[in-house]
């Protein structure tokens, strides 16, 4: 019988039983009672979590998020600042272009950070709407420093968009702590729900933005259209995805309860222990030491091993792992390690890749992988 291989891609990532069995229950109609107390109850757990004024938690992809993040706040012919880490970042200017948003854009080699000083420098030399950061880039996995950053936005009273697809639920953003503005999220990650959901948080600065810009070129994507509805799930502006905001419900009841600091600490567990046992069989990560985020990792494949072969025998062993995008396209493979995933899944993992380089002709001590993982994890 042929298995499904385990999932470890840096999403969508492994869903745990009862979040999943709440996408298979009979729908609800979207203003029944029993539902709109489930929404009621995601929402305000999703303001807990992000520590935000207001939450919108709609259905679609973390572009969405994106696109609402940014023209919520801005309006045609402003400047944003953009600082990119990556495939991810880059993809902020390009959609600013789309609205007719001037892009600056601060970025660096692969795997590196922008640094806090050249960001400072923009924001003394021009005046921007708004400065936009992904927290952790899911192609390098870099992750930014977001408490620097963040100051520099409190600094020059810069409205701060954060990018927290690959980091909301598994790394810090409260955003009264840090000072961020709106941060733009989705479900397929560290939430380790189904794609399908996008989650914009949003402060109190956010919002008045929004009030000031009047008309915008958005529809769907306009607050204003969605924050009645955030406020009273039994009101309609467009029919939300019932199974999915159930499930959701389900992950963010998960996350509180394991505890935000717990669920954190779980992560950076995780993350060290698999990349202890990556060094064990001489593969090192793209990213820097001082950026390498929890939630994923990038590592560079070693001389002779080529990607696609990589991955295909790494299948075969039942894992399924991701390739590299953008410049890093058939240098590296990425892991992802959050969500509800713990110690079975890493080591089926690391047992796996083992396996796979042996069977490919890479010299290491067989074992070594888990022998190290076992260490950091014990
Ligand atoms: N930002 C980051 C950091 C991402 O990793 C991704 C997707 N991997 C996105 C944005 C876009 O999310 P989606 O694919 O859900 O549209």
């Amino acid at each position: 019988m042929k298995r499904e291989p385990l999932v470890m891609i840096p999403g969508p990532t492994p869903v745990a039983g009862p979040v999943l069995d709440a996408m298979k229950i009979q729908t609800y109609g979207h203003t029944y009672g029993g539902f709109v107390e489930i929404y009621k109850e995601c929402l305000a757990g999703l303001k807990q979590i992000f520590q935000a004024d207001a939450v919108i938690a709609i259905g679609g992809a973390g572009t969405l998020s994106m696109e609402m993040g940014l023209v919520n706040v801005t309006k045609p012919g402003d400047s944003v600042l953009f600082i990119s880490h990556g495939y991810f970042g880059d993809r902020y200017p390009e959609m600013a272009k789309a609205f007719g948003i001037k892009a600056d854009v601060l970025t660096t080699e692969p795997g590196k950070t922008v640094c806090l000083e050249s960001i400072e420098a923009k924001l003394k030399a021009h005046e921007y709407s708004a400065m936009a950061l992904t927290h952790v880039d899911t192609s390098s996995g870099a992750m930014a420093d977001l408490a620097g950053v963040a100051s520099l936005a409190t600094k020059y009273g810069v409205l701060f968009i954060l990018d927290g697809v690959c980091a909301s639920g598994a790394i810090d953003e409260d955003m009264k702590k840090h000072g961020i503005d709106i941060v733009v999220t989705t479900c397929q990650k560290a939430f380790a729900v189904p794609p399908g959901m996008t989650m914009v948080s949003l402060s109190e600065r956010a919002l008045e933005r929004r009030e000031s810009l009047g008309t915008i070129p958005a529809y769907y994507t306009d607050f204003k259209n969605w924050l009645p509805v955030m406020q009273n799930p039994t009101l309609y502006f467009a029919t939300p995805p019932v199974n999915h905001i159930v499930a959701l419900n389900l992950s963010v009841r998960e996350i509180l309860e394991e505890g935000l600091q717990a669920r954190y600490a779980r992560h950076e567990k995780m993350s060290k222990a698999f990349r202890a046992g990556i060094k064990a069989i001489g593969l090192e990560p793209v990213t820097c030491a001082h950026a390498l985020a929890p939630t994923l990792s990038v590592i560079k494949y070693p001389e002779g091993i080529d990607d696609a072969v990589f991955r295909k025998t790494l299948e075969d062993n039942g894992v399924f792992c991701a390739g590299g995008v953008g410049s890093l396209k058939g240098k590296v493979f990425r892991i992802g390690h959050m969500g509800s995933i713990g110690w079975p899944e890493l080591a089926t993992t690391m047992s796996a890749i083992e396996l796979t380089l042996k069977q490919m002709g890479h010299k290491f001590d067989i074992g070594a992988g888990m022998g190290a993982m076992e260490q950091a994890w014990a």
